[in-house]
């Protein structure tokens, strides 16, 4: 069998496949193994019933607030983001016991990062060291692993064409991620090729073309893609997550202009960091603005690597026009408890665009602007695949013997829960190995 891609979805198919019996090459295109979870913190969104299911996973849960995450919680978080039926099912039915199957094939598990003990919902486990993990786990299961293989073809049905050589495969699984990473392939399918790319330079497109080429059906947000507000001076490609600036929702964001342009304060986190750097990016980049106390709040986020503007006064900061909307802001928010953790209900009053939550004036100096741009996560748009993730064709029909994982599937629009990134790939990469081997 042979799997495209050596990211967290490839090595989860390998292992899958080897250990139902297969004899598994994997291709890579790059000169290195890990994909875009070389560059993550790997946090999972899995549900679970409360701590004693969180339990196996970390030494020590004092300190933290576990109410649980049902499978119907998970499913109505995918709907928001136009998941299709059996597909939603999959990934939510499935999701804790994925992470069960890491655990046990020796994976090591943390805390994903919280404010004050509370985790966005569902959002509670990071892995630890993911990639080393899957090369020794890979290893240990006779996984054999080529670099710079970069795979130009799927054959249907026959294998696949590498470096012009045919290589006969009883099945493949394509986990070769989305087309981020491609300037033109961006241009044409978002309109945009602006911004940054945060993971691996490597994933551009280019077997997710000819696959469709060749008669597989698109599904997912082709004209959309994970789009995060990222430091404006990250590098072109692979800066990862030290260039998060995601905490908007305890300061403004204004553009060029000192205007604010979205509800910094819509949802949690999770919900909102994939639309607000498009937001940014539309805009051409933007400025978050925080005061001393809002700055309290960011440490999570690795502001700390970040160059802002700092000054006494908000004019100080040296941004047309943010003076009198910072004046705006602050007269629009009202009296009462805030609360970072939680969306509190803290809403401006009678203010375009609105702040739903957290809306705290910033009075208290040194006030900070930190300049962010748009961070090109992952594209959204993908190959049409069935609960089995065997891909399908424009008919509906599954190509015989092609099987697909990870972002490379298109699953999610306008956006993605996050951390259901990672454990999609484990869920499908599973699902994938059981119809391939199945087959085979
Ligand atoms: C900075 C960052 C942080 C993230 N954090 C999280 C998180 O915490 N939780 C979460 O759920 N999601 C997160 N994500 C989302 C993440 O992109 C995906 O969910 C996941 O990593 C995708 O895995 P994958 O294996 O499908 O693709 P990738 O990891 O992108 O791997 C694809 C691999 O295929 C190779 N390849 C491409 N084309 C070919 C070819 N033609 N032939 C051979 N090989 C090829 C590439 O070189 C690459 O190694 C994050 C993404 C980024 C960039």
């Amino acid at each position: 069998m042979i799997v495209v891609g050596a990211g967290s979805a490839g090595f989860a198919a390998a292992v899958a496949a080897a250990r139902a019996g297969a004899h598994v090459c994997v291709l890579e295109k790059s000169g290195a193994v890990g994909g875009n979870a070389a560059f993550s913190h790997t946090g999972f969104r899995a549900a679970y019933d409360g701590p004693d299911a969180i339990a196996p996973f970390v030494a020590d849960l004092a300190g933290y607030e576990l109410p649980g995450y049902s499978v119907a919680d998970y499913a109505a978080d995918l709907d928001r983001f136009g998941v299709p039926p059996a597909l939603r099912d999959a990934l939510a039915g499935d999701s804790y016991a994925a992470l069960e199957w890491l655990r046990e094939l020796g994976v090591r598990f943390t805390f994903n990062r919280s404010l004050h003990g509370r985790f966005e919902p569902g959002l509670v486990l990071a892995a630890d060291g993911l990639v080393a993990a899957w090369e020794r786990i890979a290893a240990a299961h006779d996984v054999d692993v080529w670099v710079d293989a970069p795979v130009e073809r799927v054959v249907v049905d026959e294998g696949v064409l590498v470096g012009g050589v045919f290589m006969r495969a009883d099945a493949v699984i394509v986990c070769s991620g989305g087309f981020q990473a491609d300037a033109a392939r961006r241009r044409r399918h978002l309109g945009t090729a602006g911004g940054v790319v945060r993971g691996s330079r490597h994933d551009t497109g280019e077997l997710l073309e000819a696959l469709i080429e060749d008669g597989a059906a698109r599904a997912g947000g082709w004209g959309e893609a994970v789009i995060t507000p990222v430091d404006a001076a990250s590098p072109p490609a692979e800066g990862g997550n030290r260039m998060n600036r995601y905490s908007y929702p305890y300061g403004i964001t204004v553009d060029a202009a000192g205007r604010r342009f979205f509800d910094e304060g819509s949802g949690l986190l999770a919900d909102t960091y994939a639309v607000v750097g498009r937001l940014v990016l539309e805009r051409g980049g933007a400025w978050q603005v925080f005061d001393a106390a809002g700055t309290r709040l960011l440490k999570r986020y690795a502001y700390d690597f970040a160059t802002p503007r700092r000054a006494d006064t908000v004019a100080g900061l040296g941004i047309d026009g943010l003076e009198e909307t910072v004046r705006a802001f602050n007269a629009a928010c009202p009296d009462g408890p805030f609360d970072p953790t939680r969306p509190d209900g803290r809403a401006t009053i009678g203010l375009d665009p609105p702040k739903s939550h957290w809306a705290v004036p910033l009075r208290e100096p040194p006030f900070r602007a930190y300049a962010v741009t748009g961070g090109v996560t992952f594209t959204l748009g993908g190959l049409a695949v069935d609960d089995g993730a065997r891909v399908l064709g424009e008919d509906g029909a599954p190509l015989p013997g092609v099987f697909a994982s990870g972002d490379v599937i298109g699953l999610f629009h306008g956006g993605y829960p996050s951390g259901a990134g990672q454990t999609r790939n484990v869920v499908f990469s599973r699902r994938a190995a059981a119809s391939a081997t199945g087959r085979a």
